[in-house]
């Protein structure tokens, strides 16, 4: 591991001007960071500690919305009641995500932030990584690419989010909080996590130094119809090969409302408000959501070692609706 120094933030603004240094990066978890420090995948010359930082409230919003700061574990932001009883879908993804140890030190920030499990990516002793040195190359479009994306990819990368939070969250129209040497801004979530392009290199919108204060979730109609669907290899501690979160606002059979996200598809959670759109107003049956999802699927680019991924998710979109109102 390389050597840094260590600065221990008290506050929000402290943390934002420690955050000038050059090569700073926060830290509060460390259970991604770490190990990409270990790997030699990021050399951080400051490691800024926000771990302390008084963000660890889950609190109510006075429009009947929930807010989740960003120092909250994530065993505690699935476990809360409010959480539980409002966004069951949340609750289900962050459960799904990594082991029990990891989820009782990884942040709701911190969630947001990991990086992609792409095998070149992690390791060094593979020269060819524009994420990791941009305009190396990128091993993974002609080398093993079982779990890489398959929507919204570039010639640059290939690399899936590996985030089950974040899917749920894009599904649940959730709006992330920071702060920064500008100030304060809030960011919907489908515009927090970035296509790879041209630039790989950069998996977020965030502006050098900002900090994530805390998550923002809108009142909900989806809390008794919904179902976050997780495929991977082994029934624990794997990341997705695709996951579906899916909800409904279901009122005497009709779809009022739709909320669909998947993961382990693309660079970003792939949320479709078109697939939504075509359920709503429409009785939830098979023939909907084999649409829906052939809809969510449309302009999907598999590659040699992960084409079992289009059927897959058009499955898991139908399986997780079916199971959120019942119909399964
Ligand atoms: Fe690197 Fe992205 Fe290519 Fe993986 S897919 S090797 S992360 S550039």
């Amino acid at each position: 591991m390389n050597p840094f120094d260590y600065r221990r933030a008290s506050s929000v603004e402290e943390a934002v001007a420690l955050a000038k240094a050059p090569d700073a990066a926060f830290i509060a978890g460390g259970t991604n960071l770490l190990d990409l420090m270990k790997g030699g995948v990021t050399t951080p010359a400051v490691l800024i500690d926000v771990s302390r930082l008084a963000l660890a409230d889950i609190t109510e919003l006075p429009d009947g919305g929930v807010r989740i700061g960003a120092m909250v574990p994530n065993a505690d932001a699935a476990n809360h009641p409010l959480v539980r009883q409002r966004y069951p879908l949340l609750s289900q993804a962050l459960l799904a995500g990594a082991s029990p140890q990891l989820r009782n030190k990884a942040t709701i920030g911190g969630n947001l932030l990991q990086r992609t499990r792409c095998y070149y990516f992690y390791d060094t002793a593979f020269e060819h990584c524009n994420k990791r040195a941009p305009g190396s190359g990128c091993a993974a479009i002609d080398g093993y690419n079982r779990n890489h994306a398959i929507l919204g990819a570039s010639s640059s990368c290939i690399a899936t989010n590996p985030s089950d939070m974040s899917v749920a969250l894009a599904a649940l129209r959730a709006t992330v909080r920071v702060q920064g040497p500008g100030g304060a801004r809030a960011i919907p979530m489908q515009d927090f996590h970035r296509l790879p392009g041209a630039n790989p290199e950069r998996d977020t919108t965030l502006i050098p130094g900002e900090l994530i204060t805390a998550v923002d979730l809108p009142r909900s109609a989806f809390s008794r119809h919904a179902h976050y669907l997780k495929v991977r290899d082994r029934a624990s501690y794997a990341f997705a090969l695709v996951s579906v979160a899916a909800a409904l606002d279901l009122r005497d059979g009709m779809v009022q409302d739709a909320a669909l996200a998947l993961g382990g598809v693309a660079h970003k959670p792939w949320r479709v408000p078109q697939a939504e759109a075509m359920l709503i107003g429409h009785p939830l049956d098979q023939s909907a959501l084999q649409a829906a999802a052939d809809a969510a699927l449309l302009g999907a680019h598999p590659y040699e070692h992960n084409r079992f991924k289009l059927a897959l998710a058009k499955h898991a979109v139908v399986r997780a609706f079916s199971v959120a109102g019942g119909i399964a």
